[in-house]
């Protein structure tokens, strides 16, 4: 498949059209961002690893019965993913207290929740993505009732789904990021991405920080975080 013309140009990813319409090229690069765009820099090899990573998660999903928009890898930074129409909504779970929720909360960061925690954002970089719940997401029609059933029914499947898997790798998924979109068929399924930069996770022992905190917080070793990220996977599959 031949990328056709750049649909749109993100933060993290461009988005090209190619011959067949229900598909687009994503191509991952190595730009990083925090704090809604304040803040820019670069993270060597970030668009590799983050399209490899969220590629084989996507198809562990999909083996899990959650649909994804996953087709094919196309290159190293390049992947074949079903078109859909973006719910403009950031789906956070949470296991454990870190950034916003602890700094909303007024509470300290590692604090394990018995149960994990479903909130929804609105997807608005001009209103800082507003925390919003599931009434006014109906009510500003972003996703009808039971779209946000589906999306909640998904997004705990995908905790307990990634949960397990990083466990396996000495990692503890902390909380993340998910977007949903309809395919074709108006069906929900999960797009986007899934990686360092989307979810926050931390080293099961030491409780060391392996994501995009690491440039957030200026802590040093970015790079050699996402590495050890990806090198626990490539042990795990
Ligand atoms: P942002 O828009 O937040 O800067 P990115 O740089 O990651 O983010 O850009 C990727 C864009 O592509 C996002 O707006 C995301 O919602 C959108 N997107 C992701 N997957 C799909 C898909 N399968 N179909 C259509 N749009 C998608
Ligand atoms: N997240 C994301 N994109 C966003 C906001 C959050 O991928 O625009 C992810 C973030 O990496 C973390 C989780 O969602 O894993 C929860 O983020 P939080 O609400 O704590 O916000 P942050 O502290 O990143 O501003």
């Amino acid at each position: 498949m031949i990328k056709k013309e750049l649909l749109y140009e993100g933060k993290a990813k461009k988005v090209f059209t190619c011959e067949d319409p229900n598909l687009l090229i994503v191509s991952y690069k190595d730009d990083a961002t925090a704090f809604n765009g304040q803040k820019k820099g670069r993270i060597d090899q970030k668009g590799i690893i983050n399209n490899q990573m969220s590629n084989y998660l996507m198809q562990r999903l999909e083996k899990a019965g959650i649909p994804t928009h996953y087709v094919e890898e196309l290159s190293e930074r390049e992947t074949l993913v079903k078109k859909v129409s973006i719910v403009p909504l950031e789906v956070i779970i949470r296991n454990i207290s870190a950034g916003s929720f602890a700094k909303r909360y007024g509470v300290e960061e590692g604090i394990v929740f018995d149960e994990p925690t479903f909130e929804i954002s609105y997807k608005n970089d001009a209103l800082n993505d507003p925390l919003m719940n599931e009434t006014h997401a109906i009510a500003l029609k972003l996703a009808t009732k039971e779209e946000l059933e589906t999306i909640k029914k998904y997004a705990f499947a995908v905790n307990e789904q990634l949960r397990a898997f990083w466990q396996e790798c000495g990692i503890i998924l902390v909380d993340f990021k998910l977007e949903f979109g309809r395919d074709v068929n108006h069906q929900i399924i999960l797009a986007d991405e899934i990686s360092p930069d989307t979810c926050r996770l931390w080293d099961s022992q030491t409780k060391e920080k392996l994501d995009k905190d690491r440039f957030r917080q200026d802590l040093g070793g970015v790079e050699e975080a996402y590495q050890q990220i990806m090198n626990r996977l490539k042990q795990h599959i």
